[in-house]
Order: structure tokens, then C-alpha cells, then sequence
């Protein structure tokens, strides 16, 4: 008999990627505690319904989609870009829904994510060298010594930014901006004029004639009040277990410990290790939960992770995301899915096309070609098929605003453009138009 479970059992485990370098330790345990009480961002059952949907996936009836910042920001902290990332994720789902004639669950990187693991502890330019931005929850971006010392007061000021994220986040889902019937409205500004953009609206065209047709037969938002609301779902990667730990609470229906910082947690391919921290925090959690399948990964290494993680083999509770590169995902991904599905093992299978493909520019700027990202997901979407296996969903790094980011789609962005709007406080995402382009692209292969 192991010993019962709890949310601070980590703490006995070798933790990579978590700051160790605050001033005042002391002063962390303080902000922690203030954490504790601090009403919880997600319920219990909501959590459980995303679980539902996701279980839905994994056995093939649904598709999911899930996008957002890489790093979420103080700075970029606006309801602009809320509502940006918020309609383009709508509208993706609407094309996705359309062409795979499929529900698809939406899920957001978004309201919690903020903490980063980091290739390399310090940063160098010039002559000087800092310890590395780890994310606006633990230290700042600039490069001045002041802002790279880790500060506890950060931890209460991403949850506030969280709560008030996830309350505007809620008025749209329900509150009349999602409704079907204004999907004309749901256009970005600056897509609009683009080829996607145009694509965009003939779709939006035949889902409104569709909608009038169904009126006249008598199915009205009196009738399906769902057709005026969408459920959305917030997630971020479990990275900083003090603060995940604060605010896992006793679910007052089940008994079951909750993460209610996020509907869904999901373990970084650097934090994935079977006998650290995350892997013990999450497998107490019961939450639905993520997890990065990286280029080193064997199918062994896979199924005892999932033995954790997933013992009783509940649909929906377990989501993997290869994440390989376009050059890679052929040679890894088919072993891995082999081993799932001959252990008879309930995941959802989906792709992260990003975090396999980054590079640097000759400009200097970290970025991703458009066509990899693009290949990467046709590659997944193929593997999935000859392997018996459903193409679950896709993750990615987008965001609303017009940015230059990655290189390529259907304007080309180039190597020389990358310094005209690059704002990531951390990865290159995909802009609204790289993203609405990708999805009429894994639209039409998962209608092939
Ligand atoms: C991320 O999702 O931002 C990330 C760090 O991914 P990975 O763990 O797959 O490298
Ligand atoms: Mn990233």
C-alpha cells in the first residue's frame, strides 16, 4: 500500500525547471498561503465535463483545438487580445466543425499560462549574463538584474490577471458574443481582407443559410439555447507546482483533489521525468491532464508514464501531444501510437506541430517556418490513420493580433519582416492568419 496522496508530495521529488533562487524563501511560503485562500478559478465539475468531452475524442466522436500564447504577459494583458484570441480560436472551430462534421472542444492557453521552463539557466548579450526569463509568474523579461530576481508578489498578480482573464473569457462564451448567429462578427480585423479571410465568409455564408433553414423547421435559440453560447476550456502547462499546490483544492461533491487553476494541466516534455515533481503532482490531480511526447521518447517510456498517470484507463483523462518536428515525426511518432494502441490504452492522440520546429533566423529572431508546422500536422494526421489511430486535435501557439512571428503562409512572412511585429514573450506563434489558414489545411486533410 503506497502512502495516500497529497497536493504538497512533491515537494519529496527531484523538481527540474522550478526557481530556486528567490531572495526570501520565506516570503514565497507567505504568498502561497494567501493562495490557499483565494476562491478557486475552475470548478470540480466543469473540469469533469471537459474530461467528458475529451473522453468523447479519444474515442473518436469529437476533435480537439487548442491554442494561445505561448507565455501569457503582464504587458500584453488587455481585453483586445482576450477577445483576439477568443474569436480566432471560433473561428477555427467553425471551419473544423464543418468539414469534419464533428463537435470540436475548445480550449484555450490562456488564463494561467505563464510559467516557462528554459533551454539554458542564464542569458548572455554582449558582455553581460543574467539568469533567463522563466515567465511573468516568476521573474521579469527585461534584461536588467533587477527584473530576472525571482519575486513572489508575481504569483498573486498572475492569479488576479487569471481571474479576471477567465471572468471575461466566460461573458463570451455565454453572454451573447459566441452566439452562431453573429459568426459574420466574429471576422479579425485585419483577416479580413486576406484569402483566408475570404474563405472565411463564404463558410460563414452557408452555416447562416443552414441557420435560417433550421429556424423555419422550427430550431431556434429558444428551442437550442446552445446555438447562442460555446463551452470553452482554459489550460496551461503545470510548471510551477507552489502555486498549482495552492490551488488544488477537495472537490465538495466527489472528495477528489482538483487543480482549480485550469480546466486542463498539461506535463512539459522537460518535466515529463517518471520519478520527478510533475509527474507526482499530476497523477494525484484529477483533472484531465496533458502530456508533451517528444523526439526521445520510447513507446516503454510512454506506457509507464500512462501507468501513472492514468491507471484505471478513464477515456478523456490523458491527452498526448507529439511534438517531434517535421523531420522527426515520421520515424517517432508510428512507434509510439503502435505501443498505445496494442497496450489498449484510452488517450487522446493530438499534435503539437510548434514546439518540434523552432529555429533561429539568420536576423537573429527565434521563429518557425509556416510549411514545417503545416507538415508536421499532415504527417500526424496521416501516421494517425495508418496506425488505426483517431488525429484527436492540434495545439497550438497563436494568438489574435497581427503579428510577425513565423515565417511564411499565405503572405509570406520573411526573414526581414520577423522584426516588424514581434512581441512573444517567449515562442513564435502563429498570427490569426497563419492560424485560420492552418485549420482550413487540417480541415480539408481530415476530410481526405
Ligand atoms: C510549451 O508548450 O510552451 C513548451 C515549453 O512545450 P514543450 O514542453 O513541448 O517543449
Ligand atoms: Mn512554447
Amino acid at each position: 500500500m503506497t502512502a495516500r496522496w497529497t497536493p504538497a508530495a512533491w515537494r519529496a521529488k527531484p523538481a527540474k525547471h522550478m526557481p530556486t533562487d528567490y531572495p526570501d524563501m520565506g516570503a514565497v511560503e507567505r504568498v502561497e498561503q494567501t493562495l490557499r485562500q483565494m476562491p478557486p478559478l475552475v470548478f470540480a465539475g466543469e473540469a469533469r465535463r471537459l474530461k467528458t468531452l475529451l473522453g468523447d475524442v479519444a474515442e473518436g466522436r469529437a476533435f480537439l483545438l487548442q491554442g494561445g500564447d505561448c507565455a501569457e504577459s503582464f504587458k500584453e494583458f488587455h481585453a483586445d487580445n482576450i477577445r483576439d484570441t477568443f474569436r480566432l480560436i471560433l473561428q477555427m472551430a467553425v471551419v473544423l466543425t464543418f468539414a469534419g462534421g464533428k463537435p470540436v472542444v475548445k480550449v484555450g492557453r490562456i488564463a494561467g499560462q505563464f510559467a516557462k521552463p528554459r533551454s539554458e539557466p542564464v542569458e548572455t548579450v554582449g558582455d553581460r549574463t543574467l539568469p533567463s526569463y522563466r515567465g511573468d509568474i516568476i521573474n521579469g523579461m527585461d534584461f536588467s538584474e533587477a527584473e530576472r530576481v525571482p519575486d513572489p508578489d508575481r504569483l498573486l498578480k498572475a492569479y488576479g490577471q487569471s481571474a479576471a482573464t477567465l471572468n471575461l473569457l466566460r461573458a463570451f462564451a455565454s453572454g451573447g458574443y459566441a452566439d452562431l448567429y453573429n459568426i459574420h462578427r466574429w471576422t479579425l480585423g485585419f483577416v479580413g481582407d486576406s484569402p483566408q479571410g475570404a474563405r472565411y465568409r463564404e463558410l460563414s455564408e452557408k452555416i447562416s443559410e443552414a441557420l435560417t433553414f433550421m429556424s423555419a423547421v422550427g430550431v431556434t435559440p429558444d428551442t437550442q439555447p446552445d446555438l447562442r453560447r460555446v463551452e470553452f476550456f482554459t489550460s496551461h502547462e503545470a510548471l510551477l507546482l507552489g502555486f498549482e499546490e495552492a490551488m488544488t483544492r477537495v472537490d465538495s461533491t466527489s472528495g477528489d483533489w482538483y487543480d482549480t487553476s485550469a480546466h486542463l494541466l498539461w506535463i512539459g516534455e522537460r518535466t515529463r521525468q517518471l520519478d520527478g515533481a510533475h509527474v507526482e503532482f499530476m497523477k494525484g490531480v484529477k483533472n484531465p491532464i496533458g502530456l508533451k511526447c517528444g523526439p526521445t521518447m520510447e513507446g516503454d517510456d510512454l506506457l509507464r508514464l500512462i501507468d501513472v498517470l492514468n491507471p484505471n484507463n478513464e477515456p478523456g483523462r490523458l491527452t498526448l501531444y507529439g511534438r517531434f518536428g517535421s523531420d522527426k515525426i515520421a520515424d517517432r511518432l508510428p512507434r509510439l501510437m503502435k505501443a498505445t494502441k496494442s497496450a489498449g490504452r484510452s488517450v487522446v492522440w493530438a499534435t503539437d506541430p510548434m514546439h518540434g520546429n523552432t529555429l533561429k533566423a539568420s536576423t537573429g529572431y527565434k521563429t518557425r517556418p509556416f510549411d514545417r508546422i503545416l507538415s508536421e500536422v499532415k504527417s500526424f494526421v496521416e501516421i494517425a490513420q495508418a496506425e488505426g489511430v483517431h488525429p484527436g486535435g492540434v495545439h497550438l501557439e497563436m494568438t489574435g493580433q497581427n503579428v510577425t512571428e513565423c515565417l511564411g503562409g499565405a503572405r509570406a512572412v520573411s526573414e526581414t519582416d520577423l522584426a516588424d511585429r514581434y512581441h512573444t514573450h517567449c515562442d513564435p506563434r502563429l498570427n490569426g492568419e497563419q492560424a485560420l489558414e492552418l485549420a482550413f489545411l487540417v480541415a480539408e486533410k481530415l476530410k481526405s
